[in-house]
């Protein structure tokens, strides 16, 4: 038997790691898997030894799993504890109320898709926010459905929680290739983070277009685009509508441009608990703004039903992307809150716009 045993082939991979030889390392822990099988760690393991080399697509994938296998190691963990104090006597107290995030916690690393920084860990929001809303009386400060106060932005590069998000379901959409790199990309009132990283990962053809910021490819105003009807692969549309006074209008104009058969993120900031979309685009007083919108040039604030069917109304069919569809694991790593949802619409296939 001269065949090397799983300690040995892991100690050879560490020091390769440690080495540099991370294309080494990768490969001794990919035949340690295909010894033993996957277990979270070590394709975290592969994942950042992908990442070292350079491989990025694969380096997501693997990270993917690893946080597929944590996400399936907590639910049996939670399982088998919620199994134990069901037999126990002292535990009529709400076992199915039992902290799973908490679990998820202590098994994940954090990891920015931004930066690509693993255990960096993530800053709050500063607190000048809080005591601005306070100031202004905005009565729904942290009931936004995304915003992690706690976790707010990436300690290396400052990446805020839903760009994480994005660049996150980004990659794993270019992975499936449900997305080409070749598409034709429009991304509006860009975030300069993720709008780096979009161009960092290969796009051949991405633009960028908003209405007031300099440096954009295109000034344009949303609500009457200058873009042909069904020319447009895949649009990024994030926390711009509550800036715009007709916001049917213009999501009826980002249906036009956009591909039939084609995906496309649309986020606004939505209030959870909200019965309704509440706006006053005439609202031209700044501290009215603020005390109703939570920000002085908002005109609006949605609700998640509201927000939805005025999407739907365009003719796009929406898709609310959540913690169970990502899985726990991945949004403790990613240091998201849990409530945090990813709106994605298609344009359907057979479009008459
Ligand atoms: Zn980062």
């Amino acid at each position: 038997m001269n065949e090397p045993d799983i300690g040995h082939m892991k100690a050879e991979a560490y020091r390769e790691f440690e080495a540099g030889n991370f294309k080494r390392a990768a490969e001794v822990l990919i035949a340690v898997e295909s010894r033993i099988g996957s277990y979270d760690a070590l394709s975290n393991d592969i994942a950042v030894a992908h990442f070292k080399k350079g491989d990025f697509e694969a380096a997501i994938g693997k990270f993917q799993e690893a946080s597929e296998l944590q996400a399936l190691a907590s639910k049996l963990i939670i399982d088998n504890l919620i199994e134990v104090m069901k037999d126990s006597r002292e535990v009529s107290m709400q076992p199915e109320r039992l902290p799973e995030e908490e679990v998820a916690r202590q098994l994940s690393r954090t990891f920015c898709p931004l930066c690509g920084s693993a255990d960096k860990g993530f800053q709050a929001l500063p607190e000048f926010y809080r005591k601005h809303a306070a100031e202004h009386g905005f009565k729904h400060f942290g009931r936004g459905e995304m915003t992690a106060h706690e976790t707010y932005t990436c300690m290396e590069c400052g990446a805020s929680d839903r760009e994480r998000l994005y660049a996150y379901w980004v990659s794993s959409v270019l992975c499936r290739q449900e997305l080409s790199r070749k598409a034709k990309v429009m991304h509006f009132a860009p975030e300069p983070g993720f709008s780096r990283w979009m161009e960092s990962i290969g796009f051949t053809d991405y633009q960028t277009a908003d209405f007031a910021m300099g440096g954009v490819d295109h000034q344009v105003d949303l609500m009457s685009l200058p873009f042909s009807t069904n020319s447009v692969d895949f649009f990024v549309c994030s926390h711009v509508l509550e800036h715009v006074i007709d916001d049917r209008k213009a999501i009826a104009e980002l249906f036009r441009i956009l591909r039939p058969g084609c995906i496309s993120l649309l986020m606004v900031p939505i209030i959870s608990g909200l019965d309704e979309i509440d706006e006053d685009p005439e609202e031209s007083r700044e501290s009215e703004r603020w005390r109703r919108f939570g920000q002085g040039d908002h005109l609006r604030l949605y609700n998640r039903e509201s927000f939805v069917s005025r999407v739907r109304g365009a003719g796009f069919e929406v898709s609310l992307l959540d913690v169970s569809y990502f899985g726990a694991a991945t949004y403790q790593s990613l240091g998201l809150k849990k409530e945090s949802v990813l709106y994605v619409v298609k344009k359907p296939e057979m479009s008459n716009v």
